[in-house]
């Protein structure tokens, strides 16, 4: 599915510096890239509303088919989700989302039953209820129902040490935001979450190896973040393929490491865009493809069900 653009209204409570302010006075406030909507001379009440026009531009997602719908049971759905769609909406994506989409597909009321990175294909439960959803994640919190979840990731063979054959990787993991900042990366990387994920060579040709991989914990990029700091990256990973930049950081907290993480994520961010602007409303306009990540989950295993999915690399 391409890129999405169109117009939202969107409503805010006038705040209390707008009040007795006209209208017009407050528009540099919303950088004059969207339109307020009324009377532009009129003076700010406190029990006014803001409303305004804005142009949204949503990234392209890929399309999700009755194909891709692996079980239909009365309490939950059970798709194999492709790479380059977000889950649930969010700041960039709204309209373009496996719930969305979903629902255009006839299930209007789901509830994803755990999280599936935008990036990462595969096995993906979807409870028909709230109720369903919750008891499904106190079975799976409970260590004698705990789910078994398995992966499948694809590397490049020269990337894997000589001998592999199989890896435990215990290496502690903190949350990283890159918008953050320094300070608040430093708080983040102090507050490292004890993470295990078993990996298995299954088979290597000359240019991949493709990696089973069983999750024992299930944080953030837990899977995309451990290949990385054991330097065998996903091979197509935008983000944790980086030269070893992320390995070098998790050893040394440093600002300048982390400073050449910002750097190269700028310069992907550039390569993604047009060169061009919108002109609508400004905002730089970016290429219309859809990144992929060689990360699948192939194995869901929870309450006497097993669905598994093979991926397509
Ligand atoms: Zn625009």
């Amino acid at each position: 599915m391409s890129s999405l653009t169109y117009y939202k209204i969107v409503r805010t409570k006038a705040k209390g510096r707008w009040f007795n302010k006209k209208l017009k006075e407050i528009a540099g406030e919303f950088n004059g890239k969207i339109e307020l909507i009324g009377d532009l001379e009129r003076e700010i009440e406190r029990t006014d509303e803001i409303v305004y026009k804005i142009h949204v531009h949503e990234p392209p997602v890929s399309v999700i088919t009755r194909d891709d719908i692996l079980d239909d049971k009365d309490d939950f759905l059970v798709i194999n989700k492709p790479s380059g769609i977000p889950i649930h909406p969010t700041v960039n994506y709204n309209k373009n989302t496996v719930t969305e989409q979903l629902k255009a597909l006839g299930f209007p009321h789901l509830f994803p039953c755990y999280r599936l990175d935008r990036l990462t294909s595969g096995v993906l439960v979807l409870a028909k209820s709230s109720e369903y959803a919750s008891q499904f994640n106190k079975q799976n919190q409970n260590e004698a129902t705990k789910h078994h979840k398995e992966y499948i990731a694809r590397v490049n063979s020269n990337t894997i040490p000589l001998m592999f054959n199989q890896l435990q990787c215990d290496q502690p993991i903190f949350t990283f935001n890159g918008k953050r900042g320094y300070e608040n990366f430093l708080t983040d990387f102090n507050d490292q979450k004890p993470s295990r994920t078993d990996f298995f060579l299954l088979k290597k040709d000359i240019e991949y190896a493709t990696i089973r991989c069983i999750l024992h914990t299930g944080r953030t990029h837990q899977i995309r973040k451990h290949l990385s700091i054991l330097g065998m990256p996903i091979h197509n990973d935008e983000v944790y393929n980086d030269g070893g930049l992320f390995a070098n950081l998790c050893q040394t907290p440093s600002i300048e490491n982390y400073a050449a993480i910002q750097n190269r994520a700028e310069t992907q961010r550039q390569r993604k865009q047009v060169g061009a602007q919108c002109a609508e409303c400004g905002v730089d306009l970016y290429l219309d493809t859809v990144s992929n990540l060689d990360l699948h989950c192939s194995m869901y295993k929870f309450d006497g069900f097993t669905y598994i999915s093979e991926p397509d690399f």
